[in-house]
């Protein structure tokens, strides 16, 4: 046999590879194949790819790189698979070996960018600083009304996400339990959630404190590393994962998160860290904290559709718990969302790398919600909330996209008691 195009360390498992029985359930669940219509953007393609390299019948060449680049790692082919291929990590594992080329040259400039400011706090702050005042100077305005971005497909992309950039909300570091007390908990801020959605920590902290869970917010905590998990950055990755744990400390009960970008990395840290295994068998998505959590809630007159982040539901296997969290908010009427596990487009930086694919699939999202006629959107993960917030102002859908914990804790205010 030809030696393998992949060389330890993280080289993709070939006996995962092998389990793969090409039967094409997968093929309908997955959207890069449902908007491109390739079998080599497909699951069962891509596996077929990365096996006949593990097996050394290919090249890691440039039209194999831009196949796996296509892939959104929503990881709606786990959910379908009879077979339990783990196409998550098979992937990661791919694009660890695919990285020691370097990104593609035509997208090395903004990779870089990415990488050196979204997990870095003080820069992605200061970053942010910056794009506050393009958008009250107004500059924000005349670039979107001129179109100044178009002929910069990956700029355009990024700059559209953007909704009002709010000013940094640091949490204190201790938020202590309300009544009977359960235990103590860590709160994972997040880069992106922490930045762009301040109130969603706030209101996090408040109902796990509502619930009986002191909450510790250490300040010195970092990225979770989750998108240099995606991008097969795993150096950097493990780097932050250690970081992390020696953060956290093991004197927790739990470690709560409210991405679900992040929650799947950290549930997954044990995989690619020995020293982290103790904290992945410890994290918990918030929705799965309060599930159980005594909290009273008053009404709220809404009617409401749930998007499944793609790393809640297909990574976490969370669906049953947001909703249930939702209904118990009297007056609450929760409309079912079509397809409402299809993956929105945002993808970690996908949406950024990837404009073309990443639109098809907002627009389809938006297109569905409108049929649901809710007027709110409840969604876990950042990248989730800013995608289908711009595909509502695109269609100018009088919708507003929130992460359920907002809800629960308006609910909550609105308790008569
Ligand atoms: S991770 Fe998502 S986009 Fe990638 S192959 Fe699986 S279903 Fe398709
Ligand atoms: S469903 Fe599983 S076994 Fe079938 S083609 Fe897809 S990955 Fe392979």
């Amino acid at each position: 046999m030809a030696p393998s195009a992949f060389a330890p360390p993280d080289a993709p498992d070939l006996a995962e590879l092998r389990k793969c029985v090409h039967c094409g359930i997968c093929l309908p669940q997955c959207p890069t194949y449902r908007v491109l219509g390739e079998e080599m953007d497909s699951p069962r393609g891509r596996i077929y790819l990365m096996r006949a390299a593990a097996e050394g019948r290919i090249e890691l060449t440039e039209t194999f790189a831009r196949h796996l680049d296509l892939c959104l790692g929503c990881r709606a082919c786990e959910s379908a698979c009879p077979s339990g291929v783990r196409f998550g990590s098979l992937l990661e594992a791919t694009r660890a070996q695919l990285r020691r080329h370097g990104p593609p040259p035509r997208r090395r400039l903004l990779e870089h960018f990415i990488y050196s400011v979204f997990p870095e706090p003080g820069r992605a702050g200061a970053a942010l600083g910056l794009l506050r005042l393009y958008q009250r100077s107004g500059l924000q305005r005349l670039v979107r009304s001129t179109g100044a971005l178009r002929p910069f497909p990956r700029l355009r992309a990024m700059e559209g996400l953007l909704g009002d950039v709010p000013r940094a909300e640091p949490l204190p570091e201790l938020v202590p339990a309300r009544g009977r007390r359960r235990g103590r908990v860590g709160l994972l801020t997040g880069c992106v959630q922490g930045r762009l959605y301040p109130g969603v920590n706030r209101d996090t902290a408040r109902l796990l404190a509502l619930a009986g869970w002191e909450v510790v917010v250490p300040r010195a905590q970092g990225c979770c590393g989750a998108l240099e998990l995606h991008a097969g950055k795993t150096d950097d990755f493990r780097a932050r994962a250690r970081r992390l744990v020696a953060t956290f400390g093991d004197d927790l009960d739990w470690v709560v998160t409210n991405a679900a970008g992040c929650g799947s990395a950290l549930k997954e840290y044990g995989h690619w860290v020995q020293e982290a295994r103790g904290l992945a068998a410890r994290t918990r998505d918030v929705t799965e904290m309060l599930v159980d959590a005594e909290l009273s809630l008053g009404r709220l007159e809404l009617t409401v559709t749930y998007h499944d982040p793609c790393h809640l539901a297909h990574a976490q296997g969370i669906r049953r718990e947001p909703r249930q969290l939702l209904r118990r908010i009297p007056g609450l009427r929760l409309v079912e969302l079509a397809e409402s596990d299809l993956c929105c487009g945002s993808a970690g930086v996908y949406s950024i790398l990837e404009p073309e694919v990443a639109r098809e699939l907002m627009e389809l999202k938006v297109a569905r919600i409108a049929e649901t006629g809710a007027t709110v959107v409840a969604t876990g993960n950042p990248g989730c909330l800013m995608q289908i917030a711009q595909g509502c102002r695109m269609r100018g859908l009088d919708v507003t996209v929130v992460h359920p914990v907002e809800l629960l804790a308006r609910a909550a205010d609105a308790y008569p008691g």
